[in-house]
């Protein structure tokens, strides 16, 4: 039975992560956001604790078992700690947290696809994800990119766009297809590793919000890498090959949505703050209908928190625990994403110019959070695969 009891293990690691987040991200977050680009060095002491945990989750070490972090029903599992750091990294600040070095969205595709040996090679390296093309987004089906088997290399050809850590990360995992022709069974994800011929990296994109992250284009030109380097099954399959490497989104989904809770709380906070200096306190103890319009605000903000804290744990909780959360994962990224653009946009519209003005971080929430719901797949996007899971209907059925 899940349980929603914070473990002394993972208060002790909020607590650690927190202070992190409060003494090296929120001093140097406004400075990141007006240097786009330029990679935050003040982040390297977080290398080896996202070399630790990072976006790792649920590995099974080389004799089959789990990670030393025992599963229970206090939820310490490998999920239920990345959740919990990335919500107090993104309470800190979004873009900082995807610009941390050593652990990257690539981690969680080789965690989830690689084989033991491959898992040696390039688990601990700094790894992008490349899905996204200039044709192909939220139908992750139609990836073009191709990789041909030459002796002993794949060869891959194709652009990506919008890699984030794609220029600073040192292993990609890009998505490519074996046989355009045979459809999405065909598709493999493949590890290329920076500084390999036929790799380039094209512009770095100038964005609304997390602005410390970079986001690249990628290109792949006649690029050859170890026919080893082709994550999982390399024979395509009539059935269930995409399967596998959309396994990745059930790992990365309720990460997203805890990166948008940990920044709508940092919101929520610092207008709770912000009104409590003003003599606004929220009357916990009143019957509704005696509240302001401003605590009734506050308290549904409150709520929307606690409903996408839920979700998310429950959809980290299954993975721990070797359950399919395919439909829990979607639901964390939609509430997640959704709640948590209403809540920051609710805070700016509270505390008026005081959100609006660059004098505080309040305006560049907003704009950092709005990410949240668009990428690892839009809102749109998650409400299909939550349709499709609850009525029971295929792709086919639900496009
Ligand atoms: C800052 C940033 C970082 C990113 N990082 C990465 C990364 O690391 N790796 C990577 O591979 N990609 C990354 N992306 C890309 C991101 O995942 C895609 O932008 C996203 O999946 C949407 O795809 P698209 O851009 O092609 O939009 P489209 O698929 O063209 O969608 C446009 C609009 O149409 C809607 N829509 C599309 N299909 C449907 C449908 N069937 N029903 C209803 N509505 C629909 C969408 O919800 C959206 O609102 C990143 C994007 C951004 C902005």
């Amino acid at each position: 039975m899940i349980s929603f009891k914070v473990s002394d293990m993972e208060k002790q690691v909020a607590d650690l992560i927190h202070g992190m987040a409060k003494d090296i991200m929120r001093p140097i977050a406004r400075y990141y956001d007006e240097h786009e680009h330029q990679r935050p060095t003040e982040l390297e002491p977080f290398r080896v604790i996202m070399q630790a945990g990072g976006m790792g989750t649920g590995r099974k070490k080389k004799s089959g078992e789990k990670k030393e972090i025992k599963v229970t029903d206090d939820k310490i599992g490998a999920n239920a700690m990345s959740i919990t750091g990335a919500e107090e990294l993104a309470w800190g600040d979004v873009g900082l947290m995807l610009a941390l070095p050593g652990q990257g969205l690539g981690n969680a595709a080789i965690s989830a696809v690689a084989t033991d040996e491959q898992y040696e090679r390039f688990g601990s390296k700094y790894a992008a994800m490349a899905i996204t093309e200039p044709g192909c987004g939220s139908d992750a089906s139609a990836v073009s990119t191709t990789a041909v088997l030459d002796g002993d290399e794949y060869v891959l050809n194709g652009e990506k766009i919008f890699v984030t850590d794609g220029d600073r990360c040192e292993v990609v995992v890009v998505w490519a297809t074996l046989d355009k022709s045979k459809g999405r069974n065909a598709i493999k994800s493949f590890v290329v590793e920076k500084g390999t011929p036929g790799l380039t990296v094209g512009k770095l994109e100038h964005k609304c919000g997390i602005r410390a992250s970079d986001t690249a284009v990628l290109i792949f030109q006649d690029c050859r890498i170890p026919k080893t380097n082709i994550l999982g099954d390399p024979e395509i399959r009539p059935e269930g090959g995409f399967k596998g490497v959309m396994a990745t989104f059930d790992a990365t989904r309720p990460l997203v949505g805890a990166l948008a809770l940990g920044c709508a709380r940092a919101a929520y906070e610092f207008t709770k703050e912000a009104l409590a200096k003003e003599g606004i306190e929220i009357r916990y103890d009143k019957p509704l209908v005696k509240l302001s319009a401003i605590e009734k605000d506050m308290l549904w903000m409150e709520a929307q928190l606690e409903m996408m804290r839920v979700i998310i744990q429950k959809a980290a909780w299954m993975a721990d625990n070797g359950r399919p959360n395919n439909l829990e994962a979607s639901m964390a990224k939609a509430k997640g994403g959704k709640a948590g653009n209403l809540i920051v946009q609710k805070c700016v519209e509270i505390l008026g110019p005081i959100g609006y003005s660059q004098r505080y971080l309040l305006e560049k929430w907003m704009r950092d959070n709005k990410v949240n719901d668009i990428y690892e797949g839009t809102q749109q996007i998650q409400m299909l695969v939550i349709a499709r899971r609850i009525l029971g209907y295929g792709r086919d059925m639900l496009a």
